[in-house]
């Protein structure tokens, strides 16, 4: 199984006909349908591992100031407490707690409304570890591509380039997230991993662009969990909001 990172950016791709809604739902097509699937969500920070394990997650609106047609939408996706499971014994001796609490949310549900929108394929989130490092996060990472021989697709959602607090609504992209995106995709094509997971500090722009992790992150648990002479392949790029890249990619 391919692994996939998605750049969800603004949630209302989830009902809108966008040109990334459109290739999301387009790059599922390409994908061996899977057997369930690991989200490692952008907004899901916790201390310590949790992976969820209900057997029905709730659909979590984790914003406001949104039209309430957002609000309205659930996934109804099952969960997986076999998948969670797994994910906790496969990540060993890391400790990993099973929960209950959270669900899915919209930087699960709002892609996998598009990719699989029956709803039918079993969702487990995995949640970023607050106190965890950037190497840390990808050690972890490489504990789960075992799941790939089992049909599971590991789907990372954030976004590269990810800068809410000088956001526009013009869709003129800033010179230095142009520049991050970039370099970013530079970095991924030659598979530098090590140089992808230092890039958050690595420069001015790079600062810029990835002023927090939790949007970065999950890009490196898709390259966590890949070989390094796996093909990639980019399914969706541009800036929106003048800081939010949206560049999204498969590995495998
Ligand atoms: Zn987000």
């Amino acid at each position: 199984m391919p692994v996939a990172f998605v750049g969800h950016g603004n949630p209302m791709n989830a009902i809108e006909d966008t040109p990334y809604s459109r290739a999301w739902a387009e790059v599922a097509r390409t994908l061996p349908r899977p057997r369930a699937v690991l989200c490692v969500s952008a907004h899901w920070e916790t201390p310590g591992v949790r992976v969820h394990a209900s057997p029905a997650p709730r659909t979590v609106h984790d914003f406001c100031g949104f039209p309430p047609a957002l609000f309205d939408i659930g996934y109804p996706a099952p969960g997986s407490p076999e998948l969670a499971d797994r994910v906790r014994n496969l990540l060993h001796p890391a400790p990993v707690a099973l929960d209950t609490s959270w669900g899915l949310d919209h930087g699960a549900w709002s892609v996998l409304r598009r990719m699989y929108p029956l709803a039918e394929i079993p969702v487990v989130q995995l949640s970023l570890d607050t106190g965890r490092d950037a190497a840390g996060h990808m050690a972890l990472a490489a504990g789960l591509s075992a799941l790939r021989d089992e049909g599971v697709l590991v789907l990372g959602s954030g976004n590269m380039v990810h800068n809410l607090g000088v956001m526009t609504w013009s869709e003129e992209a800033f010179d230095w997230a142009e520049e991050a995106d970039n370099t970013l995709a530079r970095l991924i094509l030659a598979r530098d991993d090590e140089a992808v997971r230092r890039f958050p500090r690595s420069s001015p722009a790079a600062r810029l662009a990835v002023p927090t992790a939790e949007h970065f992150l999950p890009l490196l648990y898709v390259l966590g969990c890949a070989a390094r002479d796996e093909p990639v392949r980019f399914f969706a790029e541009g800036i929106t909001l003048g800081s939010m890249s949206m560049r999204s990619l498969i590995v495998g």
